[in-house]
């Protein structure tokens, strides 16, 4: 099995930015859709993959290593593309070659060559060349220096040479500012720009490149001179030749162009909704990270490119304008048209920039020389009160821990009521989802909780991200695990009430799940394609980011992590770093005999964690660590040793913090001598280290008889820590199922949150794994085991409305396990609460923790699901909305499961936005999971048209529907659905992660059915 993905699904943990795809989503703050990089057969003309020459250009050496990675490297040194071996020059049938004069006496073919008749000739005289003996263009041939690296220049769509061969920028030509003038249109859809961009040449070039998509380029000038633009549709780039060099200095380069709204959720696109009368309205935001500022406006598209930004919207004026900066003026046309400027920028990133047009209605207040602002719509306005409590607390928090005021004089947090990615941290402009922000009379403190840490991540963005912004999305951890350790961080000491610390505690669970297959990926890693770009915003980059910074923290003493980030941010304030500026700032400041970065490196440059096993034999304790790696099939990482802070206490001294203490492992083996005897040694206290610990024997005896005298000789954190390293262990075959239920024992004592739902968790993992294979006996013997260990909590639940965080927590889970399985008490309760709130006409309320298990059970009857058919529609509270398409998602009703499929992916009666929460609801249940596979497998093209290859969506899409497979028969189906995709995804991440996944669970069917069969 493989209690390992993505889906934490039964348990309502709170969720960050994205939390929107599943219901204890991954991610944040997710670019959009895009319909863009339509890496088709045609566009591949030199797909990387293909190419192992290109790989061997760059030393023998490296063959062994990843293709990928070193196509990836070539780009990113800046190779130009060479030759590929004679089997490939069909591919490159859409390139011609710029010869070096003076090699292979191949005639020459300028570059400044236009024309379809001269190209001809130059393609001729190539394939003519290619079959010369002696002098191919492979390894072996041309045997000259250089004669390895030919420029291959793609074709632009006028057919002429696209001067430039790369997909990253050259860095000869910086932007200093941008004058931005927009005229949407939202009757027709389309919109008129024009962009003046005042560019600096640092070294002498004949060419300028910058990005541009999908837009009509009606007129370009440099310098008050007209210039022919080209583009290369492909890598979304233009080109501007000059017959001369540019000489260093600045000057200026108009464009005017047209451009459709994006029909996806990036770029500049529409978004509409339907108000409390019934009225369509429509409004037009913007959605930039990662790639699609090119979108809206040409641009050097690069994170690294910091500019600053003067926009003007002009705009009918019924509607109100938003971007980044305030607004300085407005100017009325005699056409009836209004048009707002905004202030010059600050410097900043084209990812950051962002403009809305719409009828939105807001509350402010000034907080520290701050407005602060929450935007809806007109019928949600009262629902922005407790954003704006949040965000004022918050910003506070913030200005005063980082010790640098917010720059901006004004900050607007907007719920767009369409909107694909859970928020997006715009300079001076956050978006949300409405759900993300909206805090409605009957939200539960659950809900609020997810405002609170989306806020809370968004706002710590504006200083790690946007003052400072990660150089190249390799390194996007550092904008988004800072961000997410930061809204953990905050909330713990603005919110105490939010019991923050059991959600973290989750998200570092799940990011080890994440982390244990072969799939995964270093934190700080290579990416060059779109794609690659994409799948950076995952659990790596966030969770484990977030995680392996609070380790830091916590072996770092006296403030000095605080200290290293005020000390970093004010060093590199407005530009951009790596991961090793930040470990530097770090290391200045440590007062320890620590090398922050030598030890940080071994958790940023590895994939995956180490599994450290403890023995020990009376006062000696031997350690040693090892790569935890789930599936070592394949596995290309053998060898890494992490510089692995440990800590420990024993059972003279485990709960206050002072009782902790630290061994540095950084060998593989280490010997650590007690001072005296002890009973019990218990490693990685309180969970804020990342990685796994095994005891011998006695170690997990002794712990296990501890627990059994007294849970409180650990801190919670501990216990739940014990469940979740003991599950993993058997997953990884270290321990016996039988071991695991030995521990599991203890239970019926526990009484705190974060064990009790790590238990539940997983074990629903393997109940569903069992489910899904038809295991009914087995089924039905975990139903049992559930129900002896967990059965008498389950009744003690109250269904009163609750305040206390944790307690909601745990009833939420509790109960909707339980009426899953289907307890009569359960599900009898929830019918009540459903009738009661139907027959009040929604005034009696259902607790808003309840309203899924509640919706869940009521969506199974006809009359129950056409009733929250009706609530989805109408209401106007968004996490009732929420709630109410999961209930609809679980039917058990085939018809419906489809019916509901096809609507949220045309986006008709349902919002596309939801598409993979639908999908993942119904792949949790029997009716429907094998629908939904061959429902997504059906309508591949449709969906990655409206999400991208690589992205979030996609990536929780392909985790439902494969993740609970564990036969062969389906990992073979699995497998050749995904290598029938081709360019349409074959390459992806996820896709390795899936089958992974699904060996992962065969493997543990093989070898623990038979000990479920006798122990269960
Ligand atoms: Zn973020």
């Amino acid at each position: 099995m493989d209690a390992f993905e993505s889906e934490r699904a039964p348990l309502p943990r709170n969720m960050i930015e994205n939390s929107m795809f599943e219901e204890e989503p991954d991610v944040v703050d997710l670019a959009k859709e895009s319909t863009s990089y339509p890496i088709d057969s045609d566009d591949v003309v030199y797909e990387p993959r293909s190419s192992r020459l290109l790989v061997r250009g760059l030393g023998e050496n490296d063959l062994d290593e990843d293709e990928e990675d070193y196509e990836s490297s070539a780009r990113l040194l800046g190779m130009s593309f060479m030759n590929r071996s004679s089997n490939q020059r069909s591919a490159a049938s859409s390139y011609t070659r710029h010869q070096p004069s003076g090699l292979c006496s191949m005639p020459s073919a300028k570059t400044t060559v236009v024309g379809v008749l001269l190209l001809v000739v130059v393609v001729s005289i190539i394939m003519v060349i290619y079959f010369v003996p002696g002098c191919t263009f492979t390894r072996t041939g041309c045997q000259k220096a250089n004669s390895t690296m030919e420029r291959i220049y793609p074709i632009s769509t006028s057919d002429e040479l696209f001067p430039w061969t790369e997909l990253r920028l050259p860095s000869s030509v910086h932007p200093v500012h941008y004058d931005i003038s927009l005229h949407p249109d939202l009757k027709n859809m389309t919109f008129k720009g024009s962009v003046s961009i005042k560019v600096k040449v640092l070294h002498e070039t004949k060419i300028i490149v910058l990005h541009s998509s999908d837009m009509n380029i009606t007129k370009a000038t440099f310098q008050d001179e007209v210039v022919h633009v080209l583009e290369y549709k492909p890598w979304q780039q233009i080109a501007i030749k000059f017959p001369e060099d540019l000489k260093k200095g600045l000057y200026v380069l108009n464009i005017n162009y047209t451009a459709n709204f994006s029909n996806s959720y990036d770029g500049f696109y529409n978004s509409s909704y339907v108000d409390i009368n019934g009225t369509k309205r429509v409004l037009a935001a913007t959605q930039f990270e990662p790639l699609a500022a090119r979108k809206a406006f040409p641009c050097f598209d690069e994170p690294a490119f910091k500019s600053t930004f003067r926009i003007k919207i002009t705009r009918e004026s019924k509607y109100i304008s938003l971007s980044n900066m305030p607004k300085v003026k407005t100017t009325d046309f005699k056409n009836g048209l209004q048009e707002d400027e905004f202030k010059e920028s600050d410097t900043m990133s084209t990812y950051l920039v962002a403009f809305i047009v719409a009828e939105f209605s807001s509350y402010s207040r000034n907080v520290s020389d701050t407005t602060v602002s929450v935007y809806a719509i007109p019928d949600k306005k009262e629902q922005v009160h407790y954003a704006l409590d949040s965000a004022e607390k918050l910003l506070k928090f913030y200005n005063n821990f980082f010790e640098i005021d917010y720059p901006l004089s004004k900050l607007d947090l907007v719920a767009i009521p369409d909107f694909l990615a859970g928020a997006m941290e715009n300079w001076g402009l956050i978006t949300f989802r409405e759900t993300t922000l909206l805090v409605g009379n009957n939200s539960s403190p659950l809900d609020k909780q997810l405002v609170t840490s989306v806020i809370a991540h968004e706002l710590a963005h504006q200083w790690f991200g946007n003052l400072v912004t990660m150089r190249w999305w390799n390194d996007l951890w550092l904008n988004e695990g800072f961000a997410t350790y930061m809204q953990y961080m905050s909330i713990k000491y603005v919110f105490p009430d939010l019991d923050i610390g059991t959600e973290f505690l989750n998200v570092r669970f799940k990011a080890l799940a994440k982390d244990a297959l072969n799939s995964s990926h270093p934190v700080s890693t290579v990416v060059s394609t779109p794609e690659q770009v994409e799948e950076m915003f995952d659990s790596v980059s966030y969770e484990k980011g977030a995680s392996i910074l609070l380790m830091l923290n916590a072996t770092l003493t006296n403030g000095e992590f605080r200290k290293g980030v005020i000390e970093y941010l004010l060093k590199y304030n407005r530009s951009n770093t790596e991961s090793e500026d930040l470990w530097n700032s770090l290391s200045q400041v440590s007062k320890q005999n620590l090398s922050v970065s030598e030890m940080m490196n071994t958790w940023t440059v590895h994939k995956g964690f180490p599994l450290v096993t403890v023995k020990r034999n009376g006062t000696q304790v031997t350690l040693s660590q090892e790569h935890f790696l789930l599936n070592a099939e394949n596995s290309t990482d053998y060898s890494s040793l992490w510089h692995v802070p440990l800590t420990y206490v024993n059972d003279s001294c485990s709960v206050l913090s002072s009782c902790k203490q630290v061994f540095h492992l950084k060998d593989k083996t280490a010997i650590l001598k007690l001072p005296g005897e002890v009973k019990w040694l218990k490693f990685n206290l309180r969970n804020d280290g990342f990685y796994i610990v095994h005891y011998d024997m006695e170690g997990w005896k002794a712990l296990i008889d501890a627990l059994n005298g007294d849970i409180n000789v650990l801190p919670y954190e501990d216990r739940a820590a014990l469940i979740n390293n003991i599950f993993a262990l058997s997953r990884l075959g270290r321990v016996s199922f039988r071991q695991v239920l030995n521990l599991m024992d203890y239970i019926r004592n526990e009484n705190e949150t974060a064990p009790l739902t790590e238990a539940l968790f997983q074990l629903d993992q393997i109940y569903r794994l069992l489910d899904k294979r038809s295991e009914l006996n087995l089924v039905s013997r975990m139903t049992s085991y559930i129900d002896s260990h967990f059965g008498s909590l389950m009744e003690s639940q109250s269904w009163e409305l609750e305040t206390s965080v944790s307690k909601i927590t745990l009833r939420s889970a509790l109960l909707e396990m339980a009426c899953s399985l289907n307890r009569l008490n359960c599900t009898t309760q929830a019918k009540q609460l459903f009738d009661q709130w139907v027959h009040s006409n929604k005034t009696s309320p259902i607790p808003s923790d309840l309203m899924r298990t509640v919706f869940k059970v009521a969506a199974q009857t006809d009359d129950g699901w056409d009733v929250l058919l009706n609530t989805y529609k109408h209401s106007i509270y968004d996490s009732e909305k929420h709630k109410t398409l999961e209930g609809l998602a679980s039917t058990q009703d085939v018809r419906k499961i489809l019916w509901i499929m096809k609507k949220s992916l045309d986006g008709s009666e349902i919002q596309t936005q939801d598409f993979p929460l639908v999908i993942h609801t119904i792949c949790r249940n029997f009716a429907g999971y094998l629908y939904a596979w061959d429902f997504v497998k059906e309508n591949w093209e449709k969906i990655t048209q409206k999400f991208p290859l690589g992205s979030f969506p996609i990536q929780s899409i392909i985790m439902s529907t494969t993740s609970q497979f564990s036969t062969k028969a389906h990992l073979m189906e699995a497998q050749n659905f995904f290598s029938s995709l081709g360019a349409k995804g074959s390459q992806m991440r996820i896709v390795q992660e899936a089958t992974e996944t699904i060996k992962q669970n065969m493997r543990w069917m093989e070898n623990n059915l038979s000990t479920l069969r006798y122990w269960l």
